[in-house]
C-alpha cells in the first residue's frame, strides 16, 4: 500500500508525491503540524498561522477529493508518521523531494517500518537536475544569461528567438524614485475564518518564543484566494510595477508589488501560472512591456536562479563568510528600536505583517549589515525568521550570496553596499530621520555613510578583484588620511556604544 506525506510547502493538487499515484479515492496522506520542527528560531507568528492555515484546508481540499486524509498535530514527525504507517499498512511512503536540504535530512534520518520513496519536486520550472546540466562546465552563472535561456526555454515574451520588444532587460526603465502623489491600489487581504482563527489561537497559546505581532492577519491561506491575490495584481498593480519597483515610501508597504511570494513558496500557486497570466495580461491589455517584463523576469529569472543555484553550490554554502565578518545582529533588529529612520520603518513593518518588499530587503536590511560587518549567519537567521515566504533555499542564496556577498560572488556580480545617499534618492525615509544623510562624520552623520566607507577601506584588496567596485574605489581614494582614520573609529566606537 502506498502512502504520501505532503509537507507545508507542497500544497498543491498536482504535486509529484500526489501526480505519482494513479488511483486517488481513498489514498492514504497524512500532513502533519509539527511543534519540534518549528523551535529552531523565533518564527514569525503570521508565518506559522499561514503555514498551519493553509495546511488544514489543504487537507479540506484533499477529503473533497476523496483521499482519506490523516491530519496530526503532535510533537515530532516519527511518532505519528510510524502509528499511521502501521494502521494503514503502507509498505512505501511517497514523499515529493523537499525544496531544502536540512529537510530532505530530516527525513533520511527517520526510522520507520516501510520503504521512503522521494519523487523529484514539480513547483519549480527547472528542475534540480536541468539546473545543474544548464550551470556545469560555464564559467560564468549570471543570472541574465540563464533568465534568457528561460524565456527561449518556456517561450514566454517571445518573437521566434527574439525577446518581444526587441530588448530582453528593461531594468533602466523601472529605477524611478518617488516623486509626487503615488495613487497606490490598495492590495488584496482576506479576513480569517473560523480554521485560521483556531490556528490564531493556537499559535497565541505556544510556550516557546515567536517573533512579530500575530493580528491583524490578513493573508490568504488557500489556493482560490491565491488565485485571488494574483488576479488582483495582474488587474490592479501589474500595469505600474515597473517605474517604482525600487522606490520605498513612509507607510507605503507593499506599493504595485505582488505579494505572491508566500503563496508560491508553499505550492498555493505554481510559478508558470503565473508568468502565463501577466504574459497574457501583456498581450490582451497592451500593458507596459517594462512592467510584465520586470515582473516576469523576477519569477522567471531571479526566482528559479535561486532555487537552482542553492541545490548547485556545496551544502557548506550556509557557512560562507567571505569577508569574516563577526559583529553580533543588533537586537534593534528584533524590537525595530533605533533611530535610524529608514531600518526604524522596514523593521516595525517586517514585525507588523512579516513582509517588505525587495529593495527594502536589500539596500536597506541587508545593506546594512553588510557594510557594518555584521555575522552573515546570524543575519540569514533573522531573515529566515522574520519573513512570512522564508525558507532555507531562498535565504542561503538571497541573504548570503545576494545580500552579505558572503560567498565571494558566485551569485551576485558585486556587493549591494551604499550609502545614504542610494537611500535618500530612492525613499522619503531620511526626510524624518534625526542623523543626516549628507554627513558622514560626527553625531549627526547617517551610520550608513560611515559603514559604508569603512566597509570599502576595510575590503579594498578583496573588493579590487571585483571588476565592477573600481570605480567606486577611486572615490575612496581620494580621500585623505584624517579622514579615513575617523571614519575608521567613529565605525568601530559604534559598535562598542550599541
Ligand atoms: P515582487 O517584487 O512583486 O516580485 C515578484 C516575485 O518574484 C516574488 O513573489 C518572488 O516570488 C519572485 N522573486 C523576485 N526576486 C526574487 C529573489 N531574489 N528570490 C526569490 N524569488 C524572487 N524571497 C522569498 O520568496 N523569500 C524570502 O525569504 C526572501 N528573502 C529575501 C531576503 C533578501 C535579503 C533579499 C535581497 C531578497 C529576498 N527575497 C525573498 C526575494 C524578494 O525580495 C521577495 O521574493 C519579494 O520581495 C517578495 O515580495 P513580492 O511577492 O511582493 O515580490
Ligand atoms: Fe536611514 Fe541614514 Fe536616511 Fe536616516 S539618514 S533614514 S539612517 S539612510
Amino acid at each position: 500500500m502506498i502512502g504520501i506525506w505532503i509537507l507545508g510547502d507542497q500544497l498543491w493538487l498536482k504535486q509529484a508525491a500526489l501526480a505519482s499515484c494513479s488511483q486517488h479515492e481513498n489514498l492514504p496522506v497524512i500532513l502533519i503540524e509539527s511543534q519540534q520542527h518549528i523551535q529552531a528560531r523565533p518564527y514569525h507568528q503570521q508565518k506559522l498561522v499561514l503555514i498551519w492555515s493553509a495546511m488544514r484546508h489543504f487537507a479540506e481540499e484533499l477529503r473533497q477529493h476523496k483521499y482519506s486524509v490523516t491530519y496530526k498535530i503532535a510533537a515530532d514527525f516519527q511518532t505519528p508518521l510510524q502509528a499511521w504507517i502501521q494502521a494503514n499498512k503502507i509498505t512505501e511512503l511517497r514523499v515529493m523531494m523537499p525544496n531544502d536540504r536540512p529537510f530532505t535530512k530530516v527525513i533520511q534520518s527517520l526510522e520507520l517500518p516501510c520503504q521512503i520513496t522521494l519523487i523529484a519536486n514539480n513547483h519549480f520550472l527547472w528542475s534540480t537536475s536541468e539546473f545543474h546540466n544548464y550551470a556545469q562546465g560555464r564559467k560564468r552563472l549570471l543570472m541574465e544569461d540563464f533568465y534568457r535561456q528561460g524565456r527561449r526555454r518556456c517561450q514566454i515574451l517571445m518573437e521566434k528567438d527574439q525577446p518581444v520588444g526587441g530588448q530582453w532587460n528593461l531594468d533602466k526603465e523601472n529605477r524611478q524614485p518617488p516623486k509626487g502623489k503615488l495613487n497606490t491600489p490598495p492590495a488584496k487581504w482576506f479576513a480569517a475564518d473560523a480554521i485560521t482563527l483556531d490556528v490564531i489561537d493556537k499559535v497565541k497559546s505556544l510556550s516557546f518564543p515567536t517573533y512579530g505581532e500575530i493580528e491583524p492577519f490578513h493573508w490568504g491561506v488557500t489556493r482560490k484566494q491565491a488565485l485571488q491575490v494574483l488576479d488582483w495584481f495582474i488587474q490592479q498593480r501589474l500595469p505600474h510595477f515597473g517605474p517604482y519597483q525600487d522606490a520605498m515610501v513612509t507607510g507605503e508597504e507593499t506599493m504595485w508589488h505582488a505579494l505572491l511570494s508566500p503563496y508560491l513558496n508553499i505550492g498555493l500557486l505554481h510559478p508558470l501560472e503565473v508568468i502565463q497570466a501577466a504574459e497574457q495580461a501583456y498581450q490582451e491589455k497592451q500593458l507596459p512591456l517594462n512592467s510584465v517584463e520586470g515582473f516576469i523576469r523576477q519569477v522567471l529569472g531571479w526566482r528559479e536562479y535561486m532555487h537552482g543555484i542553492y541545490h548547485y553550490v556545496d551544502a557548506n554554502y550556509s557557512e560562507k563568510n567571505w569577508f569574516n565578518h563577526t559583529q553580533k545582529l543588533p537586537e534593534f533588529f528584533w524590537t525595530g528600536k533605533t533611530e535610524m529612520n529608514c531600518l526604524h520603518q522596514i523593521l516595525t513593518q517586517v514585525q507588523r505583517t512579516g513582509y517588505a518588499h525587495h529593495i527594502q530587503r536589500l539596500m536597506v536590511l541587508s545593506n546594512f549589515a553588510l557594510i557594518s560587518g555584521l555575522s552573515p549567519q546570524e543575519v540569514e537567521n533573522w531573515f529566515h525568521a522574520a519573513f512570512i515566504d522564508a525558507y532555507d533555499w531562498v535565504m542561503q542564496t538571497n541573504v548570503i550570496g545576494m545580500g552579505l556577498f558572503a560567498d565571494g560572488g558566485v551569485l551576485a556580480s558585486k556587493p549591494y553596499a551604499a550609502s545614504a545617499n542610494y537611500i535618500n534618492k530612492m525613499s522619503d525615509y531620511c526626510k524624518s530621520c534625526v542623523y543626516s544623510h549628507k554627513e558622514r562624520l560626527g553625531e549627526n552623520a547617517c551610520p550608513f555613510n560611515f559603514f559604508y566607507w569603512n566597509f570599502l577601506d576595510q575590503h579594498r584588496d578583496k573588493l579590487q578583484t571585483q571588476g565592477r567596485m573600481s570605480f567606486i574605489l577611486k572615490n575612496l581614494d581620494k580621500m585623505s588620511d584624517e579622514e579615513l582614520n575617523s571614519i575608521r573609529k567613529q565605525a568601530q566606537d559604534w559598535h562598542i556604544n550599541l
